[in-house]
Parts: structure tokens; C-alpha cells; sequence
């Protein structure tokens, strides 16, 4: 072991670059400096981590108007114990039932075009997903994808919640979702994880009349990669809660947190819930909030300046190499004021290989054999490209990558 090798060398890992973005495989961006100082003060110290999910819960109030809100491991688990919430609500015995969860209701709705990998998260809790709509639209239909009618038709006395993402291939806009939802006294589950930048995203969803809303901790947000939030209403985030904390203690010594709706004599405490095992530790509820505090404060045109201009710098090196093409999006950049979606704030620079004779898996593949590796996102692999996120670079970095992928066309061009 050398101590000059990065912390990853020395357990026996690369440092890599990550230039793929927010990804958890990638292990996500960098936390911010005031979280990581939160953490290393908060591991010296003991605190009861009830009462610190309470005055969490004090503090996602204040910062997102939502009622109330729980510091939960990853967007995930925040969907998970959501739908544990929508399933039992304060009834202990559901609770202790969970994933069994046929001796009610326990079915989630959710629009067909939204479902997705994270339907898994769901049905942790016990519940069933029930799909509704066609791809009709996306498949250049002129009907629309899902309609109201019938996600309102879909609606019986199993449902539990809705779910739902804002995306753009949603098209059905969740002020629709929630009319349909309440007017059926059904809950809205918002699977908000990757939509921050805009800021605001983290206010608007409650401001819609979401009932629950997940964000990741460790993606824009910058705390601990392994955290996210659920923001809602009192008693449904109490029931995560409950669903969510350690609870062997003695029933005559347990005081439920204070602040948090639920029957005010419960009829004793809870057993370990479903979400036991999404445990989140006193550091990291304490790193996530500082990150928090730090995110919210900052302006969202002046990170997005710093985005595009880490992306200009790459796009510059590698400009004139006649075996690619390189392109920055959006172009020109969205108001972040005005944007609804990540992808219109964050911007990710393209760069599609035009030689024939350079194979894009070889170039891919040769990034991640450099030293340090380097990451891209390969999602526009089919077409002989892949592109670059700004989210996770430092500025050396991003002339790092510019001038390994050079090197790499170098030893490529036939
Ligand atoms: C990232 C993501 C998640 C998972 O978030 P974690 O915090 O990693 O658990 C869920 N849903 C969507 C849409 C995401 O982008």
C-alpha cells in the first residue's frame, strides 16, 4: 500500500473518471466538501437517529414546503417504503405483514410508458403494478399514450397509489394524475430521483399535489452517494418511518417522534418494518442535509454556465479530429428557470465517430483500459456514438479526457 495512491488504490480499486453522469454503477459525482466535513464531525459523536429523522423532517419542511419528509438509502428504498406507507398507513399489523400484503389492498398504478427497472422498488414493498395505457403515441400513433379515463377506470378498491414520473415521455401531466388520484382518495407516489437541476423541481411536485415524492441524495444534490429523500404527507412519511427505523425497544419507555401525525395513542410499537434493511446512518442523514442546504442555495444558471463551459473545453480539443463528430445539447442552453426536466438543465456533449474504419465498442472499451479508466455513457451506442456529462468532472479532468481520446483515435486510425 502506498499512501500516495488515491484511497480506492490503496483498498485495492482504480480512481477512474467518471464522465458517464450521475450513475450509481459510476459511483455518482463528487460530494461536496461541506458534506463530507458534516460526516467525518457527525462519525465522532453519537446522536438518537429517530430524533435525527425527526429534525430532518423539520428541515425538508422548511426547505421544500412538503409536510414532512425522511432521509431514506437512494431514491429507491424512498420508493419502496413509499409504497409500504400507501399500503398500510398506520395499521401495525399490514406492517408486520409486508411483503404479504394480499389481505388488502396493494396494487400500484402506473401509466405504461413510466414503467421501468425501478418498478422493482415497488414491488419490495408487496406491492403488484397495474399497467395502463398503450406505447401508442410513441409508436407515432396520433392517440396519446395513456388516457384519463382510463387511468381513472383503472382505479378499484386494491389500488393503493399511483406512480408516476415526471418525464417527457409521460403524456399525462401529473396535475391530471393527481385530479384522477384524489378524486378517487387515491395517493400520487412521484419517483422525482433524477429530475433535479432545475431547483425547483423539489418544491414543485408537493406544490402539484404529489403525496410522496423520492429524489435521489447522491446525484445533483451531491450528499452521499447511498441516500435520498421522501417528502409528503405527515402521516403517510410517518408510516415510512415507522416502517423504516429500528424499533426493538421497550414499549413502555418508546415515545413515537414528536411533530408526526399517526394515531396519538398507537397501539404500541411497531415490529422492525419492511425497509428495516435500507438502514441510513447518523453521518450520512447529517451529510445529506448539509448537502442539501448547499444545493438549494445555488443558482442554477451559474452550475449550468460551469457545465457547458467543462463541455466547451472537450468539444474544443477534439473539434477538428475528422474521425468524430462532436456536439453539445442542448444547444443553445435552456433557462433553467423555465426548464422542467434534467436533461434541459444538465448538458452532455455527443461524440459520434464518423471514421469507419474506428469501431465506437474499441474506443469505448479503450477509455476504460486507460490510466485512470474513463467512463462515458453509452446509451447512444447504436449509433456509433457516446457522450460525455460534465456532472462528475473536475476541469482537469475534462482535458484529461479530451486528450486520451485523441491518443486513442491515434492508435485506432487505420
Ligand atoms: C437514479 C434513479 C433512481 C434511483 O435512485 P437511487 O438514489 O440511486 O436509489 C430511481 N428512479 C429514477 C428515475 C432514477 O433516475
Amino acid at each position: 500500500m502506498d499512501s500516495t495512491d488515491s484511497i480506492y488504490e490503496q483498498v485495492g480499486a482504480a480512481r477512474i473518471i467518471n464522465a458517464g453522469g450521475t450513475k450509481t454503477r459510476l459511483g455518482g459525482p463528487r460530494m461536496r466538501a461541506a458534506a463530507a466535513d458534516a460526516i467525518r464531525e457527525a462519525a465522532t459523536e453519537c446522536a438518537h437517529v429517530s430524533t435525527l429523522q425527526a429534525a430532518a423532517s423539520d428541515q425538508l419542511q422548511a426547505l421544500t414546503g412538503a409536510e414532512a419528509g425522511h432521509v431514506t438509502s437512494g431514491a429507491s428504498a424512498a420508493l419502496t417504503l413509499a409504497t409500504a406507507a400507501c399500503i398500510c398507513g398506520a395499521d401495525y399489523g399490514r406492517m408486520a405483514a409486508l411483503p404479504n400484503s394480499t389481505d388488502g389492498p396493494f396494487e400500484v398504478i402506473i401509466p405504461r410508458t413510466l414503467r421501468n427497472t425501478y418498478d422493482h422498488a415497488f414491488r419490495a414493498a408487496g406491492a403488484t403494478i397495474v399497467d395502463v395505457g398503450h406505447c401508442d403515441f410513441s409508436l407515432g400513433q396520433e392517440t396519446s399514450n395513456v388516457e384519463p379515463w382510463e387511468l381513472a377506470d383503472a382505479i378499484t378498491e386494491h389500488t393503493v397509489a399511483i406512480g408516476y414520473i415526471p418525464n417527457p415521455i409521460a403524456d399525462i401531466s401529473l396535475e391530471t394524475v393527481v385530479d384522477i388520484a384524489h378524486d378517487h382518495d387515491v395517493p400520487v407516489i412521484v419517483d422525482g430521483a433524477g429530475n433535479l437541476p432545475p431547483t425547483a423541481n423539489l418544491i414543485r411536485y408537493v406544490d402539484t399535489g404529489a403525496d410522496l415524492v423520492a429524489f435521489s441524495g447522491g446525484k445533483a444534490i451531491r450528499g452521499p452517494q447511498g441516500t435520498g429523500l421522501l417528502i409528503g404527507r405527515a402521516e403517510l412519511i410517518e408510516s415510512a418511518a415507522r416502517q423504516h427505523l429500528d424499533m426493538a425497544i421497550n414499549r413502555t419507555v418508546w415515545q413515537p417522534e414528536s411533530g408526526r401525525a399517526l394515531p396519538d395513542r398507537p397501539p404500541g410499537v411497531p415490529r422492525h418494518g419492511i425497509g428495516r434493511g435500507f438502514k441510513v446512518s447518523r453521518e450520512e442523514i447529517v451529510g445529506l442535509l448539509v448537502a442539501l442546504e448547499e444545493f438549494v442555495e445555488e443558482d442554477d444558471a451559474a452550475v449550468q454556465a460551469e457545465w457547458y463551459e467543462r463541455l466547451e473545453s472537450i468539444e474544443t480539443r477534439i473539434a477538428d479530429h475528422p474521425a468524430v463528430e462532436a456536439t453539445i445539447s442542448p444547444d443553445p442552453p435552456v433557462d433553467p428557470a423555465a426548464a422542467a426536466y434534467r436533461g434541459e438543465v444538465l448538458p452532455s456533449l455527443s461524440v459520434r465517430l464518423t471514421d469507419p474504419s474506428i469501431s465506437e465498442t474499441a474506443v469505448i472499451r479503450a477509455l476504460q483500459a486507460a490510466d485512470p479508466p474513463i467512463y462515458v455513457n453509452t446509451r447512444a451506442i447504436e449509433e456509433r456514438a457516446f457522450a460525455i456529462s460534465p456532472i462528475a468532472l473536475t476541469d482537469a479532468e475534462a482535458t484529461v479526457v479530451a486528450d486520451t481520446l485523441l491518443g486513442i483515435l491515434q492508435d485506432h486510425a487505420s
